[in-house]
């Protein structure tokens, strides 16, 4: 294919950077050749913009490592944990937000006699609040077979793991790893979720399609992360057509994320407005689980920013934007926790109390540890 300027620049700023790029023969032939604005080499081939200013982006814009209990480990919530059992991906993303490591091989194998999973699983083991392990990386399904069922095997000796779940983005880059074997040992460990990664129509291919069949006859639920990113899938329509081409190949959308502020992406970020716009536009005109949820990730967690549909409130009813934006008023009691409540001199019901009664009822469960600082 024909390169351009941006990319030959990219590439070469890459290496010199130690930044890792590769890219699968597979996810290269979804490429226009002749087009460096195609959305598949916008995420795929380095370029120059990566290497421009960013005052706003970090390397590691969640606070992962502050969050890692063992290394490998992230756990931002008291039940479920993140763990990174591989470096290496199939294909390495331009808007990655954990960069910072994927691709290095920071270690190597481990030497032999010793046990890569050992501080993990003991942390998990004696940590009994966790209930879900979100098996990641780099790209779990980038193991062989028989290392992912170790780790399968040693979670489920874990009496208080009830769910295994992994974030990989094979369907999409590499559904060639898909295999019948892969889909026959994971059908011994459920329950077992998956959660992909596509971004843009364009990779809902017949490929994409039977890889994530397999998974599906295999009994695992499959969700979908999107990021939202400029330039790939920001235009009209974009994500309400991938959230339809998703769910007839029997993949769920579950977040669509703002790009996160890793450094070298500010050529992909957008407005949240943008991504709040896009699943508004979605909703009332399309299968409602076909709309994802809008979030920005925080080094405080997933913060899910949905339209305002709760547009007033008095003592007796609230006022409920439809999709369409039309106004309802829904018939409703009052809050009847005493205290709660609270009448201005007009006999409305006053705006905090409402933010604080949404508050209450959306922040359940400690976290690990106070973060505030
Ligand atoms: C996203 C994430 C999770 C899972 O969050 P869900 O909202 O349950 O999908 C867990 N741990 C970490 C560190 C995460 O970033």
């Amino acid at each position: 294919m024909r390169l351009s300027a941006a990319e030959e620049k990219g590439i070469r700023m890459a290496r010199e950077a130690g930044l890792r790029w590769g890219i699968t023969p597979y996810y290269a032939s979804l490429m226009d050749p002749g087009d460096p604005s195609c959305p598949i080499r916008r995420q795929a081939i380095p370029s120059a913009e990566e290497f421009g200013e960013d005052g706003a982006g970090s390397p590691d814009p969640l606070g992962e490592e502050a969050s890692s209990p063992v290394p490998g480990l992230i756990r931002l919530y008291a039940d479920r944990v993140a763990w990174c059992v591989s470096d290496v991906c199939a294909m390495y993303c331009r808007h990655c937000y954990r960069r910072r490591f994927t691709g290095e091989v920071r270690e190597g194998p481990a030497p032999a006699g010793t046990d890569p999973y050992q501080r993990a699983i003991s942390y998990i083991a004696r940590t009994r609040e966790i209930r879900d392990v979100l098996v990641t990386g780099g790209d779990p399904f980038l193991l062989p077979d028989a290392a992912i069922e170790t780790v399968l095997k040693r979670l489920r000796a874990i009496p208080h793991v009830e769910i295994v779940r992994f974030g990989t983005r094979t369907p999409v880059t590499m559904p060639q790893r898909i295999t019948p074997r892969l889909c026959a040992m994971l059908r011994r460990y459920h329950p077992l979720w998956i959660n992909t990664q596509f971004n843009h129509p364009r990779e809902v291919t017949p490929r994409a399609q039977r890889a994530c069949a397999m998974l599906a006859d295999a009994g695992v639920p499959l969700g979908n992360q999107s990021v939202l990113l400029r330039g790939v899938n920001d235009g009209p329509g974009l994500i309400a057509e991938l959230g339809k081409a998703l769910v007839r190949i029997r993949v769920r959308p579950y977040y669509l994320f703002q790009c996160h502020l890793v450094s070298g992406t500010a050529h992909f970020r957008t407005p949240v407005e943008a991504g709040i716009e896009a699943v508004a536009s979605m909703r009332g005109t399309t299968t409602g689980f076909a709309v994802p949820v809008f979030v920005v990730d925080t080094p405080y967690g997933k913060v899910p920013l949905n339209p305002e549909t709760v547009v007033d409130r008095d003592a007796d009813a609230v006022y409920l934007r439809a999709y369409d934006g039309r106004i309802w008023r829904e018939t409703n009691p009052a809050p009847d926790r005493p205290g709660s409540a609270k009448r201005t001199p007009t006999g409305q019901w006053s705006e905090p109390m409402i933010r604080g009664r949404m508050k209450a009822s959306s922040s359940s469960g400690a976290r690990p540890r106070d973060r505030q600082k």
